[in-house]
């Protein structure tokens, strides 16, 4: 099946392409299907490098399916993805392996050059360089999501995958990972695409929101600056109608 290639999805000018070197991932026609029912339903989506993607939707809207193909991890899905680089999943869950250390879970299946220097420079990192000999389950849950995050961060990922990474933590918690995925975000560059229920949230982190509905990539906004902070905001209004 031919798919039109560079076809932007949503909300830019039609015509629009986004410079080929500029992709990092491109996913065109996207399908997955449990049974009968068709969760993606020829689904678009470019990511630049760098780029820092929210994608918002309701419950049972295939947000984690997506993560799922993108991620590699779901064979069944059907369609064009394309992936230039490595790619690193968050989940809600840290998803820690309670028997392996901190640190062993970090070198986990990790194929570098100094596993456990790298590990422990990712720890470092996100403020975790006394826990490395720790079990998980004696970590906070702030602490847990951090460890995964350096999991994650570890692979030198070309773009991190985020399943809802701050709903599980308290609202303080939360501010404080933000900064450190934004800190994270800048200091290696990857693209993110993070996945959260929050518009508050996505509008606070990303450059770019979109809204997954019906199997697709519904709606999608380029946040403008200065961010939104006012209740008021027109894109605010704008994303809380389109939700
Ligand atoms: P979201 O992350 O947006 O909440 P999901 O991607 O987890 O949604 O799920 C989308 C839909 O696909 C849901 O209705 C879910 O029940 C269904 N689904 C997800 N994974 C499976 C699976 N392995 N088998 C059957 N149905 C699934
Ligand atoms: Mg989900």
């Amino acid at each position: 099946v031919d798919v039109p290639v560079d076809v932007p999805v949503g909300a830019h000018a039609p015509g629009a392409v986004q410079p080929a070197e500029a992709a990092l991932a491109t996913v065109r026609g996207l399908t997955r299907r449990f049974g009968d029912r068709t969760v993606l339903d020829g689904l678009d989506l470019t990511i630049s490098r760098g780029e820092f993607v929210a994608l918002l939707g309701r419950s049972g809207s295939g947000k984690s399916t997506l993560l799922r193909a993108l991620a590699g991890l779901d064979e069944e899905a059907e369609g064009g993805l394309e992936v230039d680089g490595s790619v690193a999943v968050a989940f809600q869950e840290p998803r820690l392996v309670p028997w392996k250390r901190v640190r062993d879970n970090l070198t986990l299946g990790l194929a570098a050059p100094d596993p456990t220097g790298r590990a422990d420079a990712a720890l470092a990192e996100v403020g975790l360089a006394d826990r490395a000999r720790a079990w998980p389950l004696t970590l906070s849950g702030g602490e847990a999501q951090r460890a995964s995050l350096a999991r994650a961060l570890v692979r030198d990922p070309g773009l991190l995958l985020l399943d809802e990474p701050f709903s599980a933590l308290d609202a303080l918690t939360r501010i404080t990972v933000h900064r450190l995925v934004l800190d994270l975000w800048a200091a290696h560059g990857p693209a993110v695409l993070l996945v959260t229920h929050d518009v508050d949230e996505a509008l606070l982190l990303a450059d770019r929101i979109l809204v997954l509905d019906g199997g697709r990539v519904a709606h999608e906004w380029t946040v403008t600056a200065p961010r939104p902070r006012h209740r008021d905001h027109p894109d605010l209004l704008t994303l809380r109608a389109a939700l």
